[in-house]
């Protein structure tokens, strides 16, 4: 099976990152076509809808169609905008994707904008990522000079000027709405939907939000061919897709492989569970998605259908693995103190059940548990469920309910003998 086809395509190359490596793989020739034939955009939202390229964010809403929903021939600003405020836990890919590929990502995002009709860009990048910033950055300015980026770019008339904007360090604002609020300098906190981006976005103006990886794989549709893309991976959920392959593997990392792998194999490349230990659990899509058992998980093939069918979602495709060795009540007061913590407020539901949820079960790991608390911790999380501004809301639930339908038993146990399972291996319950 090859891999690195699509957004790693440069990893074999001396300096990825550098404007002479990307060139030495065909890259600009796109846009560079592009402008000079004076592509319709209508023909490449066709192309981009037929290669079945899905949001990589987490979402998995197909591409086309979301780009095919800005309202092209209204006069005024447009933009499209990046969002590379990667914070969700299990998640490492767009880094890398800014670190080594970054021009195929600023191609990807000027032919974005060549197509929604937008002049102008930001790449909204998590305040942390020093050196992904600097390399973007870095890329930006060999873009500008070489003539893709400014006015009236390759003496085509088309004008688009792109720019990196630092993230403001919360993890909300890898929400599309927060982070359009706090690219406009103001708090990020989730908007009311409707109206949506594409209507309402940046400045009050129609705007295309994208993931990092779903904007870098667009220059290699283009140029190799929806059905080429849509191949690599599987009907419906085409291409290669980055697993970030974290928790108890031996080789943690990320993986660019074909939608649609058998996790049994992606589990393989990771060099398989530490210390050759049993597969406990894993939790497919990042933090926010429901975890799902060993045996069902090593039947199940890396698409987002493929997931959604174990019960989870693809997410991000930031895989989480847990061996037998895995407290999966202290596993889950991890999670829940984490979007305790990073609820912005603005919601009852979310601002006041984030913080039960985790001090539930911070309870039950002490070892003080009540007999209602595993009906109360389902009940609390189906009331936060569904009733929220923003989908955080349903990220801080979805775990709760997914870890006490599949590990009930370990839960009760710490609340009938005020100690952990795991601790106790002759009394271990068969997984
Ligand atoms: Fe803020 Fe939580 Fe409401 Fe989202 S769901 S808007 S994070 S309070």
């Amino acid at each position: 099976m090859q891999q690195n086809q699509v957004c790693f395509r440069t990893m074999h190359l001396d300096k990825p990152w550098s404007m002479e490596a990307y060139r030495s793989i065909g890259g600009y020739e796109v846009l560079e076509k592009i402008l000079h034939e004076k592509t319709r955009q209508e023909s490449i939202i066709e192309t981009i809808k037929n290669s079945a390229l899905r949001g990589r964010g987490g979402a998995g809403f197909p591409t086309g169609l979301k780009w095919s929903f800005m309202p092209r021939r209204m006069p005024g600003d447009k933009y499209i905008v990046c969002n590379s405020d990667e914070g969700e836990p299990g998640t490492c890919k767009d880094r890398d994707i800014l670190r080594y590929n970054p021009h195929q990502l600023i191609e990807g995002m000027i032919i974005a904008g060549y197509t929604i009709g937008a002049q102008r860009g930001y790449n909204y990048i998590r305040g942390e990522f020093f050196e992904p910033m600097e390399r973007f950055e870095q890329a930006l300015a060999e873009a500008r000079q070489a003539g893709y980026l400014g006015k009236n770019i390759l003496g085509s008339g088309f004008n688009f000027e792109l720019h990196a904007h630092p993230g403001a360090g919360a993890y909300i604002c890898g929400e599309e709405t927060a982070l359009l609020e706090s690219l406009e300098g103001k708090k990020g906190q989730p908007r009311y939907k409707p109206p949506f981006p594409a209507g309402y976005g940046l400045y009050g103006r129609p705007t295309t939000i994208n993931n990092t990886e779903t904007l870098a794989s667009v220059p290699v549709i283009l140029q190799h061919g929806a059905d080429w893309f849509h191949e690599l991976g599987t009907p419906n959920n085409g291409g290669q897709k980055i697993f970030c392959m974290t928790g108890h593997v031996n080789k943690p990392g990320n993986y660019e492989v074909p939608l649609g792998i058998p996790f049994a194999e992606l589990l393989e490349l990771a060099g398989g569970v530490r210390n050759g230990n049993k597969l406990k659990a894993v939790i497919p899509g990042g933090s926010s998605t429901p975890v799902v058992p060993a045996e069902a998980m090593m039947q199940t093939a890396m698409s987002y259908d493929g997931i959604g069918k174990a019960g989870s979602m693809l997410g991000a495709g930031s895989v989480i693995v847990m061996d037998e060795t895995t407290c999966m009540v202290k596993a889950l007061e991890r999670i829940a103190y984490f979007y305790y913590e990073e609820s912005c407020g603005q919601c009852t539901p979310c601002r006041e059940g984030t913080g039960w949820l985790y001090r539930v079960i911070k309870r039950i790991e002490n070892g003080e548990g009540r007999q209602e608390d595993l009906d109360r911790l389902v009940d609390v999380a189906n009331n936060i469920n569904g009733n929220t501004i923003c989908a955080l809301g349903d990220a801080a639930a979805a775990p709760v309910i997914s870890f006490i339908k599949h590990f009930r038993d370990e839960f009760q146990y710490h609340i009938d003998h005020h100690r952990c399972l795991v601790d106790e291996p002759e009394l271990k319950l068969n997984y």
